[in-house]
């Protein structure tokens, strides 16, 4: 039934608009993918918790209707806590929460300073964990959740240059995989996105950013020259994936019942995770060797 005929049902009948709904509280909801799915959420007929850093009264979604915008930074447990606590009393519980706050902490591993190693750790993994541990008790009210954790083809496959969001985005795959059999037992389902190569965010230039804060030693010039036209020849093969097929898949692996836990979102990495996923160790990591490696030119 369409969301706003039974809307007006319920009305008609004396319900409460917002408590028939489902409500899915959604993280990093200032751009991107986190927009995106917080419209498209709303438009499905959910209430949606739409959570910020720095909520700003001009946010396209403080006009929507059934969507609160409100404050929530992943490395500020109060802030979680208080966004969940006036969404359920707005909304009148929690069905899902979709954890996408994330960053790319870009750059050679060795000019990387460990405060920023910290600092992606806490946003991409701390700060998933932080949420679901928050979340789970209005699960246990409702007696089932589900949880969408936003990960990436760099959750399933490795890249020069990027270790260290590889390393924070393998940790969560992992995370999500065991906590699945974990929260099955509650009746909360996990779930995994895994997109790839999406322009239309801010996600590339926070990482170049990030990756600009970093000097290059001099004997690694050549080596991040060569990575550098690599990566500038995948990302024209790839270019295409929009945030809104993004954000379909999110709602997909929020609404499935089943108890699938991987979602690839993006066709640009298909073919890379079957062959991370299909193929023998020794093929997988030749094949890696001769199309990722980079090869300096000779007399570099
Ligand atoms: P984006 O436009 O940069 O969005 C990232 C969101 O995360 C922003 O709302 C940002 O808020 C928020 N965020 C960062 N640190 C936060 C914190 N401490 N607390 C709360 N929110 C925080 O990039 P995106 O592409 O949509 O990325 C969303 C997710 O998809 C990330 O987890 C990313 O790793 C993943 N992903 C993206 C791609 C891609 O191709 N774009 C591919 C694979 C995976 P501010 O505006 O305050 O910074």
């Amino acid at each position: 039934m369409h969301p706003r005929i039974t809307a007006l049902l319920h009305e008609s009948l004396g319900l409460s608009v917002w408590s028939m709904k489902k409500t899915v509280l959604i993280t990093g909801c200032s751009t991107g993918f986190g927009l995106a799915s917080a419209k498209h959420f709303a438009a499905q007929g959910w209430n949606v918790i739409a959570t910020m850093r720095t909520p700003s009264p001009e946010q396209e979604l403080v006009a929507l209707p059934g969507v609160l915008v409100t404050r929530l930074d992943v490395q500020d447990r109060t802030s979680i806590d208080s966004a969940l606590k006036v969404g359920v009393e707005r909304f009148g519980g929690l069905d899902a929460v979709v954890n996408n706050a994330g960053f790319g902490l870009h750059g050679l591993f060795e000019s990387t300073p460990r405060e920023k190693i910290l600092e992606q750790f806490e946003v991409n993994v701390f700060g998933v964990m932080d949420v679901i541990r928050a979340a789970l008790p209005y699960f246990v009210q409702r007696g089932e959740g589900a949880i969408v954790n936003v990960s990436s083809g760099a959750g399933v496959f490795t890249l020069p240059m990027i270790s260290l969001y590889c390393a924070s985005k393998f940790a969560l795959e992992g995370f999500s995989e065991a906590l699945s059999y974990e929260l099955t037992s509650q009746n909360v389902r996990v779930k995994l996105v895994e997109p790839g190569g999406v322009v239309d965010t801010h996600f590339v230039s926070r990482s170049a950013e990030e990756q600009s804060q970093n000097a290059v030693p001099p004997r690694y010039e050549a080596f991040v020259r060569a990575t550098n036209e690599v990566f500038a020849k995948l990302r024209n093969d790839r270019a295409g994936a929009t945030s809104e097929e993004v954000a379909k898949v999110i709602y997909e692996a929020a609404t499935d019942t089943s108890d699938r836990l991987r979602y690839v979102a993006t066709e640009g990495i298909k073919p890379l995770v079957k062959m991370r996923r299909e193929t023998s160790e020794d093929a997988y990591l030749a094949f890696m060797r001769e199309r990722f490696l980079a090869k300096p030119s000779p007399g570099q």
